[in-house]
């Protein structure tokens, strides 16, 4: 486990939140993260006030790509265990 500061991407009221720095320890192995409490308890202030509480430092503007039509709707859905990069 390494620390680092990680950013995550949270979705709220249809818009989306971009959090840049937060501590966090990561897997050499796995590069699974876990953040660090205090900043766990930060996301969940800020999430909790829908992003009023504080002052966003920059935008960025976001390239959004769909998949509609490209997947055939009839397609049986199958469960897969997800692929661990
Ligand atoms: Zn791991």
């Amino acid at each position: 486990m390494r620390r680092e500061r990680v950013r995550s991407a949270i979705w709220h009221n249809e818009r989306l939140y971009m959090i840049e720095d937060i501590p966090a320890y990561v897997c050499d192995t796995c590069v699974e993260q876990f953040y660090d409490p205090q900043a766990t308890d930060l996301l969940r202030v800020l999430t909790e006030n829908g992003f009023s509480s504080a002052k966003a430092v920059r935008e960025v503007l976001v390239p959004v790509f769909s998949l509609a039509g490209l997947v055939p709707v009839e397609r049986p859905v199958v469960y897969e265990q997800p692929e661990i990069y």
